[in-house]
């Protein structure tokens, strides 16, 4: 389709947000992104309600995640169990705040996530699968999971080689406390606008495929891809959800490289 196949990532953009210090500050911030997921959607003609916006609050302070919730937030996400669980702690008084965590989750830490979130996005393995199992049952709980996808090839990012996929998402069944939505992928970092929608690309089109074969009952109907840097991208490539952080929150103090371990590399790929 001619006519958005040239929009560029933001990556620039990158460490210059302004910080969000007041409920007016986020009520902005969140009017020019979803002004930008509109813009997006009209491009390719879908509704701009068919994409859910996930606001990311990983290394910001409860004062600020308070003030979002203020503005109008309902669900953060935070990509480390110690920190989600630590906040949601602190802001249990906000009865109509959920949780999703969206980063790689050791087994151990699958006890915290099991307790407090509604929504895991980083399922990779049977073993957490399992952990997190064994711990929902326990808590008389359910969990909405997305199976992350390395899309990238990237040796240092997290998420299943898509041809582990339908494999993968045979065994999920047998784990009836998590209800797969769909898949979640992390483009490559790169200022490449060119590779960054291949590698949507690539997880629409697994999701198509896997459409035909998966379990009975499982949807898939979510695609959570695309952050501050390339959510527009992904929404033109079919994301259901896209994580955006620093566009809403202001720019973190640290390069990415330190919040994903093992990409150190990131920041001078953009
Ligand atoms: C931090 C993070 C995001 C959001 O990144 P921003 O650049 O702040 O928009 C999205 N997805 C995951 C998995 C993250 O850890």
């Amino acid at each position: 389709m001619p006519g958005f196949s040239d929009t560029p990532t933001r990556h620039a953009q990158h460490g210059r947000y302004p910080e969000a210090a007041s409920v007016e500050d986020f009520q902005r911030n969140l009017a020019a992104v979803q002004a930008r997921i509109a813009a997006a959607c009209h491009r390719v003609g879908r509704a701009p309600q068919t994409v859910r916006l996930l606001p990311v609050s990983k290394t910001k302070p409860e004062a600020s995640l308070r003030l979002a919730h203020a503005a109008g937030c309902r669900m953060l996400g935070e990509n480390k169990a110690q920190e989600a669980h630590g906040k949601w702690q602190a802001m249990e008084d906000l009865t109509d705040l959920q949780w999703s965590v969206i980063g790689h989750l050791q087994t151990n830490k699958a006890k915290l996530v099991a307790r407090f979130a509604a929504e895991f996005q980083a399922l990779d393995s049977l073993r957490v699968a399992e952990a997190l199992e064994r711990r929902l049952q326990a808590e008389g709980r359910s969990l909405d999971v997305f199976v992350q996808v390395n899309t990238s090839g990237e040796v240092s990012k997290y998420g299943l080689p898509p041809g582990d996929v339908p494999a993968f998402l045979q065994a999920l069944p047998a784990f009836t406390a998590l209800r797969v939505r769909g898949l979640m992928t992390l483009a490559l970092f790169s200022s490449e606008a060119e590779r960054v929608r291949q590698c949507f690309v690539r997880l629409r089109t697994l999701r198509d495929r896997l459409r035909q074969s998966a379990p009975a009952g499982m949807a898939l109907d979510e695609l959570s891809m695309g952050m501050s840097g390339d959510f527009e991208i992904a929404i033109e490539e079919g994301a259901t959800v896209v994580r955006v952080g620093q566009a809403i929150f202001g720019a973190r103090p640290l390069p990415d490289s330190h919040y994903w371990p093992g990409e150190a590399d990131a920041g001078e790929a953009s």
